[in-house]
């Protein structure tokens, strides 16, 4: 009995002792950039910003088509980067879209930087919410604000602000810098980053790298410490609507059958949310917990390090909450359920929606078959909903030249010395997977520092971008397309 136990505690020690080394040997590359803080004209670019965020170009639907105010936002644009406008080659695509190409010296794939000119509305009846109006483009208490401060007009204005600057300083790339600005984004970008792609690749246009808006900077997403933490979206998970459709006889309600078309799609729709698709890290995921490891309390770390181990324990916390949760497995959500005509009536058809956001790795066939299975009712037809769908996308390499180029941009402009850059999959869709044909590099990014209330502000209320966050973005713009003539980055451990 005793040697068993003295066994049992030296396989313990020896089991501490590795996920201890593990913890401690972990080191995540730091990469070591000068600072770059070259001084910017604030006021001016502020100012240019408000005034395109007074232009309100909300996504044309087909209630409201009109592109009027996308062609006020070009004009404004025109006059406000005149060298941009007059030293690259610019064309309108699918109507308002704008494709500028900067063309250069060598022969080399070049980079593309997405932004979006449209916005999201502001919903009825909250405007008076506002501190400042959502459209009338407002300098004040050290921000911008306004609809699209964020959610993307910052970036788009940032990028021609780099370019204007770098221009004044006769500067021409090594390759060439493409600037798709897509008009469409917030309904899809099925029009313009389409359309730009398209044309792109009909004309045998090869791309380095695509950098568009979603990740940010966020404090406290590292628990138990204030370390900020940049994250860079290499993937996007993908998007299925199923509709769900029960149907009966109907009749008297005096006289029910044991099953209803109600309570047959009731049934399905609980069995739905009972079982959902499970939940599991992705080798992204690993990556981001082995990169915040170093920066936890000493217990926290030794569970990240070891996720051979620990990731059973993680799982668990991570799906306590529902943000975390998503970013493990593909999301359920019912988000429409119909049925009936009046209370006496029996319903002949009772119809839901169910909404799938496809974790990268599964498949909407996946989602189907996952959904046919677990309902098991020759009852009830299930459709995919027209419109909007999308495959979750490829996962782009964060051990890669582009990566890196983008986190030295972003060290080299960003006060915070105790940065961490991680990659993640962005939940929501951007323009960014419509290049795919283009490049295996697809990032998304915005370098802003998202505090509680600003991430609260997209497409929320009170959208703005305070400045200091506006020069950071300008910045890291202009560092990401000066030529390579700085030394190049310094992998550390
Ligand atoms: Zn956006």
């Amino acid at each position: 009995m005793k040697r068993v136990l003295r066994g049992f505690a030296f396989a313990l020690a020896v089991l501490l002792i590795v996920m201890g080394v593990n913890a401690w040997r972990v080191a995540v590359p730091v990469v070591a950039v000068a600072p770059f803080r070259p001084a910017l004209d604030t006021a001016a670019m502020s100012r240019r910003l408000a005034a395109a965020l007074a232009i309100p170009t909300l996504s044309a639907t087909p209630e409201a088509p009109s592109l009027e105010r996308f062609f006020e936002l070009h004009a404004l644009l025109r006059a406000q980067f005149p060298r941009v406008h007059g030293a690259l080659e610019r064309e309108v695509v699918a109507n308002a879209s704008l494709l500028y190409r900067w063309k250069g010296r060598g022969d080399c794939p070049g980079v593309l930087l997405a932004a979006h000119q449209d916005v999201v509305p502001v919903e009825p009846g909250t405007e008076a919410s506002w501190t400042h109006p959502p459209f009338a483009g407002v300098v004040a208490e050290g921000a911008v604000w306004g609809r699209g401060a964020l959610d993307d007009k910052a970036s788009l204005l940032a990028i021609l602000e780099a370019v204007e600057h770098l221009l004044a300083q006769d500067v021409r790339p090594e390759c060439d810098v493409w600037l798709a600005f897509g008009h469409d984004e917030e309904v899809s970008g099925l029009e313009g980053a389409v359309a730009m792609a398209a044309l792109l690749r009909r004309r045998g246009v090869v791309l380095d790298y695509v950098l568009d808006e979603g990740g940010a900077i966020t404090l406290g997403a590292i628990p138990g410490t204030t370390t900020p933490l940049a994250t860079i979206g290499v993937a996007e998970k993908g998007y299925v609507s199923l509709r769900l459709v029960a149907r009966d006889a109907g009749g008297h309600s005096s006289m029910p059958p044991r099953r209803t078309a109600i309570g047959r799609l009731a049934r399905a729709v609980a069995l739905l949310e009972e079982h959902r698709p499970s939940a599991d890290f992705s080798p992204v995921q690993r990556e981001l917990l082995r990169r915040i490891a170093p920066h936890v309390e000493p217990l926290q770390r030794v569970v990240l390090s070891n996720l051979w181990l620990t990731a059973p324990l993680v799982e668990r916390l991570l799906t306590a909450q529902p943000a975390s949760d998503a970013t493990l497995r593909t999301t359920t959500a019912p988000t429409l359920f119909h049925a009936g005509i009046k209370d006496n009536v029996l319903a002949q058809r009772a119809e839901a929606v169910v909404n799938f956001r496809v974790r990268v790795g599964d498949r909407i066939d996946g989602v189907l078959a996952h959904v046919r299975e677990t309902i098991d009712d020759d009852g009830i037809a299930i459709e995919v909903l027209d419109g909007f769908r999308s495959e979750p996308s490829a996962v782009s390499a964060w051990e890669d030249p582009a990566f890196a180029r983008i986190e030295a941009a972003l060290r080299s402009v960003s006060p915070e010395p105790e940065l961490v850059v991680a990659p993640y999959v962005t939940s929501g869709g951007t323009d960014a997977r419509h290049y795919a044909a283009l490049t295996p590099r697809l990032y998304r990014f915005l370098p802003v520092l998202m505090t509680p209330e600003l991430l609260a502000s997209f497409h929320g209320n009170n959208e703005r971008i305070p400045l200091a966050e506006y020069e950071r973005m300008v910045r890291f713009y202009l560092r990401l397309l000066q030529p390579a003539t700085a030394s190049p980055a310094q992998r550390q451990s």
